[in-house]
């Protein structure tokens, strides 16, 4: 078993990690300064335009894209790396693309739809959305009610989802819809690439979240889509959906990683520096436990996560590992947050460290791409046998 990564792909990480030091984190302050004043959490777009050319000169857009469209088609392994160390600063930024749309693109876009869609995603000039979530239908996507319709060669679409990261900004929506109803089974979905100006699709509100971010509420209202735009084949959307889904998994799993080491690093700075009652907080058992099961959770969390994209690299099936880093991870970086908090006291309280962003976000970590309860409940029910 071989678990560092390589030497080309630990040289990335370390200049993703310096890109973070240098680029992101001088930014942090703004970020949290508008998150404190009720605007959320984003960079305005010259900050984003300064850390896009930065990013794109030092060669780290397209990371994981395919050669052929310009991509560097680096593996899973590498991508933990890259995502480790963006999870390190509280500011939002993606380095373009981003990845699960990505891959969702790649195994199920023909010709047409790589040129129009893949590729300009690829040169980081469009963004996306993904709509699965309904109100009727979150945690369980088979309880999908939107549905699609052939009208001669267009699909007219109907529906409404809600909880869509992105939705009103995205260039185009990549949106599950039921293609065939079942009333024996399952319903057979499929996916769309639905453009953000297509008459009924309609955005209704912006909805602010925990984290600074804002999700959306969408009604398909006799939204027609060109046949051409139906991404992948009929009734075959959930492989190509779980590609994507397991893509953010892991991407979530790797960005917990960072963000607990954030938080360790801050906890084994501050405990020596403050003293209480004649002696420094680093002498106190309680804070000594915090620190070490901080250490010895990123630790697993790395194996885990590292174990989990090798194998997706191999072609293995990897979807207890997922479910077991997706929850495993988030749930234990929440808790060394929340430790760090504890231990900075008030100024743990204020929103002029990272640490509360960073809590806020891992807690919508433990819901949005499937709530740990579900992914415990995958991994028991693929050992138990069952079903239910
Ligand atoms: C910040 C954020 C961004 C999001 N972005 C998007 C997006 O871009 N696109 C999109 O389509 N969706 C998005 N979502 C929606 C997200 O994926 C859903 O919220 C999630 O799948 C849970 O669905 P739900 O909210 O309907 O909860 P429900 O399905 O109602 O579940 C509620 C709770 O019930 C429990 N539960 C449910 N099933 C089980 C079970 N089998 N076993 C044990 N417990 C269970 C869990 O504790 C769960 O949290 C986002 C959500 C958030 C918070």
């Amino acid at each position: 078993m071989h678990f560092e990564l390589s030497h080309e792909h630990t040289m990335l990480k370390d200049l993703v990690g310096k890109f973070v030091r240098d680029q992101l984190i001088p930014l942090e302050s703004s970020v949290l300064a508008r998150e404190s004043a009720g605007q959320g959490s984003y960079l305005n777009p010259d900050e984003t335009a300064a850390v896009d050319a930065v990013s794109r000169e030092l060669g780290l857009w397209g990371l994981d894209a395919p050669e052929e469209v310009g991509g560097m088609n680096l593996p899973m392994v590498a991508m933990v790396g890259v995502n480790e160390e963006l999870g390190r600063t509280a500011v939002p930024y993606t380095l373009p693309p981003d990845s699960p749309n990505l891959r969702m693109l790649m195994v199920a876009a023909d010709e047409r739809q790589r040129a129009a869609y893949l590729e300009p995603y690829v040169r980081g000039e469009t963004i996306s959305a993904i709509g699965i979530s309904e109100p009727g239908a979150g945690a369980d996507p088979a309880g999908m009610t939107t549905l699609a319709v052939e009208d001669g060669d267009d699909w007219i679409i109907n529906g409404r989802k809600i909880w869509i990261t992105r939705a009103a900004e995205a260039d185009f929506t990549i949106l599950m819809a039921v293609t065939d109803r079942n009333p024996a089974g399952r319903n057979a979905m499929s996916a769309f690439l639905v453009d953000r100006d297509t008459p009924g699709f309609n955005v209704l509100r912006k909805i602010p979240m925990i984290d600074g971010t804002a999700t959306y509420e969408i009604a398909l209202e006799d939204c027609r889509v060109p046949g051409w735009k139906m991404l992948g084949q009929r009734g075959q959307g959930f492989a190509p959906m779980q590609v994507r889904l397991g893509t953010r998994r892991i991407e979530m799993a790797s960005w917990a990683i960072g963000m607990a080491s954030r938080a360790l690093d801050m906890m084994v700075d501050y405990a020596p520096q403050r003293t209480t009652f004649g002696k420094p907080l680093s002498a106190r058992q309680t804070v000594q436990n915090w620190i070490s099961d901080a250490a010895t959770k990123i630790h697993a969390m790395r194996l885990m996560t590292y174990d989990c994209a090798w194998k997706i690299d191999e072609g293995r099936d990897t979807r207890s590992e997922i479910s077991m880093i997706k929850s495993f991870c988030i749930e234990s970086a929440y808790e060394i947050v929340d430790h760090a908090m504890q231990m900075f006291g008030a100024m743990g309280m204020t929103r002029e460290l990272p640490l509360y962003l960073m809590s806020n976000k891992l807690r919508t970590m433990r819901i949005y791409d499937g709530p740990s309860e579900v992914h415990n409940w995958v991994v028991a029910r693929q050992l138990l046998g069952t079903r239910e």
